[in-house]
């Protein structure tokens, strides 16, 4: 705790896993007396770097780049990268911890990894957005490959991003390797990718609650943020018979009482993705929502509420609201949204909630089947890449319930996932040795 104080979200990340990981640890001989706990707190490797490029009034800019090497014990670093201005250390090194376990979670071979840049891309032109890629690749090459660590996107790194950082890595490299996953179609990436981490997430509620004998239709759904795994999580949301609420930026958020249905989603997409506009705008063509500026959508009475956009977004207060308004299933499509307090909360009041290292692993499962399938050089189609998507959660969903089981029947899925994705890391690392 000592070595990383000055680093609170990390320091947020381990101490969640370590309370329940430390009475596992001491009743299995295996593991105990190993220092396990504290070999996976350290990164194997954290690089640090300058990315200078120029912006349209030909001023020179700097912004630092990282990656986060965090465990490599069952396969090489995987995670995505971030750019927002709030990446420092203790962001991603909480991201990467957490991808650790997520990643052992999915059965596929992935270390974990996280990385990105304080570069802030909201209303950088075109260019702008190409010249940071280009110069952040131009170092980031020097630590990453197909068997040592291949990055993938997060919050501000999109499809537009990939395609930027996958093209100057293959000019640098003279290799057409898959070094990056969320590529396009044409070169390489895997259908379903864009889709993966909110379907995912959709997924894993529907097993929560078929646990229950209930399922998503008829439902309330509240879902904050707009983007990738918002947008998603909405879609699979409306396609299994819910009714989604409301969708958040760092604006505020919109609450459209009829219902966000397909045709509004589409509209949304296009907003967010293609016209880089904020939420807002679509009170312009659906005057009938509300905008709530500077808001979150928790106080919007709901029966699922399913956080799809940064870490700490959702508070005790909030959590409290949430449940005295019946929400009975809380899903974590972003990482650590819910603070302490609000899991602590959702635990009093026992309603169904599921950890975002388990809930929302469906983006880097995706990107596994995508690595598969560059190593193969063959493209996979729609429908067996869901296929697979829906086997993974499902899977996952059932390892929480085997490592979380309570005495009294219900799951605790914080431990059943903490459990789940440590024994195979820790099997691995002893059976490495001390390296
Ligand atoms: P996007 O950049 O596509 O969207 C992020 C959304 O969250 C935007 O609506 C953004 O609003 C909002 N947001 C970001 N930061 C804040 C903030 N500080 N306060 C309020 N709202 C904020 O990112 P993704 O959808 O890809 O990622 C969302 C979450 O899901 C992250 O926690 C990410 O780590 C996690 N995740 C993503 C995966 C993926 O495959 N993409 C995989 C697994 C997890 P605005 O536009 O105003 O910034």
């Amino acid at each position: 705790e000592k070595r990383n104080s000055h680093e609170p979200e990390f320091l947020q990340a381990v101490k969640e896993v370590a309370e329940t990981l430390i009475p596992f640890i001491l009743e299995n001989k295996k593991y105990y007396g190993k220092n396990l706990l504290l070999r996976m707190v350290e990164p194997e490797r954290l690089i640090s770097f300058r990315v200078t490029w120029t912006d349209d009034d030909g001023e020179i800019r700097v912004n630092r780049g990282y990656r986060v090497q965090m465990n490599s014990a069952i396969g090489p670093y995987k995670g995505g990268l971030r750019f927002h201005p709030s990446v420092n250390a203790s962001i991603l090194k909480f991201l990467a911890f957490e991808q650790v376990f997520k990643n052992s979670l999915t059965t596929l071979p992935m270390g974990g990894g996280k990385g990105g840049s304080d570069f802030d891309p909201k209303g950088k032109s075109d260019r702008e957005i190409m010249s940071f890629c280009q110069n952040f690749m131009s170092e980031l090459q020097k630590h990453i490959g197909p068997n040592t660590d291949v990055p993938a996107g997060d919050i501000g790194v999109g499809a537009r991003e990939i395609g930027y950082l996958f093209g100057m890595y293959k000019k640098l490299r003279t290799e057409f390797t898959g070094i990056l996953t969320g590529k396009g179609i044409e070169y390489g990436g895997s259908l379903i990718r864009p889709e993966a981490t909110g379907y995912g997430t959709v997924y894993f509620a529907a097993s929560m609650l078929k646990l229950k004998n209930d399922s998503f239709k008829g439902k309330n759904v509240v879902i904050s943020g707009s983007g990738n795994v918002a947008q998603y999580a909405a879609e699979k949301s409306i396609e299994f018979g819910a009714k989604v609420l409301t969708l958040s930026d760092s604006g505020g958020y919109i609450y459209d009482e009829d219902g966000i249905d397909t045709e509004k989603l589409n509209h949304v997409m296009y907003l967010k993705n293609e016209k880089r506009g904020r939420i807002s705008e679509y009170l312009e063509k659906y005057p009938n929502a509300k905008y709530f500026k500077g808001e979150r959508p928790w106080s919007v009475k709901c029966d699922i509420a399913l956080p799809c956009a940064t870490q700490n977004e959702l508070n005790g207060e909030e959590a409290k609201t949430l449940i005295n308004n019946g929400c009975m299933c809380v899903t974590e499509g972003a990482n650590m949204p819910s603070t302490p307090e609000a899991v602590h909360e959702y635990q009093k009041a026992k309603i169904l909630f599921a950890p975002g290292k388990a809930s929302n692993a469906g983006g880097v499962a995706t990107s596994g089947l995508e690595m598969s399938q560059n190593s193969l050089r063959l493209n996979w189609s729609r429908e067996k890449v869901e296929e697979r998507l829906k086997e993974i959660m499902q899977k996952i969903h059932d390892s929480c319930v085997e490592y979380g089981k309570n005495e009294d029947g219900s799951v605790d899925y914080i431990k059943g996932a903490n459990i789940a994705g440590f024994v195979k890391v820790a099997d691995a690392m002893l059976a490495q040795g001390v390296v």
